[in-house]
């Protein structure tokens, strides 16, 4: 393992001052102050240095200097894996957020994306041609870690997970050198790269497939939340036929302050059903129908829109700065006995912010072969986020303690793998929550690419 480096020694400070072009932000700088916060605020590490890159041959001088000077490193893409695993104390932590470049190459249908970009980076140069790929569901996330975890968005059961239109990886390793992955190239550490969770090097470019795809149908349906069990039900039901072309989620929230929902909601328990249709736009009404006319919707706002302002609209929901803990869980199929729990938790959410997401995969997302990427969810048919969040952070550890109970009252029937993108800091390392034996894969990966443990592990 590398040495812990205490505070960052002159030496090394001196290397990176003359080798490194991007900036360098250090202890007691305002800017080290801002480079360290997460879109999680309840995670609080202090790196030795924050290197903010310039380029991929910054990335390769940097880890030059972090191996002369034993310095374990860490890296940050867009700053919002829940469980902060971006950023460690008393590392040298490699930020790419100065590489966020995307070349759109509209006749082969190809995107190239710098390691440190976030998704509406990604979206908005693809949507100039008449394109997307799947991204995430909140625009400001970043395209690096969301990729190394799977990458579940509106778009999967069409076109797969973010891992599935992966074509390449361009990544510099812990000693510097640069190298290629695809199926043809360095097939194992691709294989790693697709879900794994990250810790094998730095990502400096990824190439993604992109699909015609201008509009989409999609918006939300309102109910109060003694509904939540009804809706849950209709769901699950709906989504074991539904056309790859259908991706939904069920929402148990305090209602938003919604221009279009009457006020008198505003704050109070509803379930709220989130429905993205990006095939046929004449057919969305048929399909949805299903699942519009069930119960008493307080509000149905539905239609046809662009798909890069679907993409954008759930952005205001998800700012920096609260404090969040999230717990996941899978199922091959949702049992009724978690419906029952999850829509009691409707009507008593752990704060007031704290949410309930359950959403679905299938369609292309489960006709890739399982030993083919590092994925390990491809039979899970739905999963459950428990998203506790407050802007208090006194109001955090009963909150957590709420969300971890709920999580147990759910466990039953429920896959033992976990999606990394949505496990907490409590869930262990990426690599355990796949299942034994990409575990022992990944660690073996681990011990060729990475030997002398620069990378600390995610
Ligand atoms: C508001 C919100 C919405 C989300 N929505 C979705 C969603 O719809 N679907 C979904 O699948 N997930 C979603 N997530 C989860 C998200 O994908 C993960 O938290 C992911 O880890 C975030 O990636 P990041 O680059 O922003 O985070 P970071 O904290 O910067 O990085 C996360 C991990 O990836 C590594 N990493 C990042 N970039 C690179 C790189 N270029 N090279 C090597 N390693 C790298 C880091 O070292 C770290 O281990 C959401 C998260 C939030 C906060």
């Amino acid at each position: 393992m590398a040495q812990n480096p205490g505070p960052l020694q002159p030496e090394a400070l001196k290397a990176l001052q003359s080798h490194v072009r991007g900036e360098l932000l250090l202890p007691g700088d305002v800017r080290y102050a801002i480079g360290r916060r997460c879109w999680n605020a309840s995670v609080d590490r202090k790196p030795a240095a924050i290197v903010r890159c310039e380029d991929a041959e910054d990335v390769t001088q940097t880890l030059h200097i972090a191996t002369e000077h034993g310095l374990p490193v860490t890296v940050r893409g867009g700053g919002h894996n829940v469980a902060g695993r971006g950023i460690a104390d008393e590392t040298l932590l490699i930020d790419l957020s100065r590489m966020r470049a995307v070349a759109v190459h509209a006749e082969s249908r190809v995107a190239e994306v710098q390691g440190g970009a976030l998704w509406h980076d990604v979206d908005l140069a693809a949507a100039r041609c008449g394109l997307a790929t799947t991204g995430g569901l909140v625009s400001s996330t970043g395209v690096g870690g969301f990729t190394l975890g799977g990458g579940a968005g509106w778009l999967m059961r069409r076109f797969g997970l973010a891992i599935d239109n992966l074509r390449t990886a361009s990544v510099v390793l812990a000693d510097g050198r640069f190298v290629r992955a695809s199926t043809d190239e360095h097939p194992d550490l691709f294989w790693a790269l697709r879900g794994g969770g990250g810790g094998l090097g730095v990502v400096t470019g990824f190439e993604f497939a992109l699909h015609p795809v201008r509009q989409v149908y999609a918006g939300i349906v309102v109910r109060p939340a003694e509904e939540a069990a009804l809706i849950l039900r209709t769901f699950r039901d709906f989504t074991m036929e539904a056309p790859d072309a259908f991706c939904g989620m069920v929402a148990l929230i305090h209602a938003p302050p919604l221009p279009f929902l009457d006020a008198a909601w505003h704050g109070r328990p509803v379930v709220i059903t989130v429905l993205c249709w990006s095939g046929d736009l004449a057919s969305a009404e048929e399909v949805l129908a299903p699942l519009r006319r069930v119960g008493s919707p307080i509000v149905d706002h539905l239609g046809p829109m662009p798909y890069v302002q679907w993409q954008h609209l759930q952005d205001v929901g998800a700012p920096s700065g609260r404090h969040h803990y999230w717990k996941t869980t899978s199922y091959r199929s949702l049992p009724d006995a978690a419906i029952e729990t999850l829509a009691a938790a409707a009507l008593a959410l752990p704060t007031s912010l704290s949410e309930i997401h359950v959403q679905h995969l299938g369609g292309a997302v489960a006709r890739v072969p399982a030993e083919e990427t590092a994925f390990a969810q491809r039979d899970a048919t739905i999963f459950v986020n428990l998203i506790g969040t407050t802007q208090w952070p006194e109001e955090f550890p009963p909150m957590r303690e709420r969300v971890r109970a709920l999580h147990d009252r759910i466990a039953g029937g429920s896959l033992q793998r976990l999606f990394p993108n949505f496990s907490d800091r409590d869930d262990g390392r990426v690599a355990d929550q796949l299942g034994p034996a990409s575990a022992k894969r990944l660690q073996a990966l681990r011990q060729r690419y990475d030997p002398a443990g620069r990378f600390t592990p995610t």
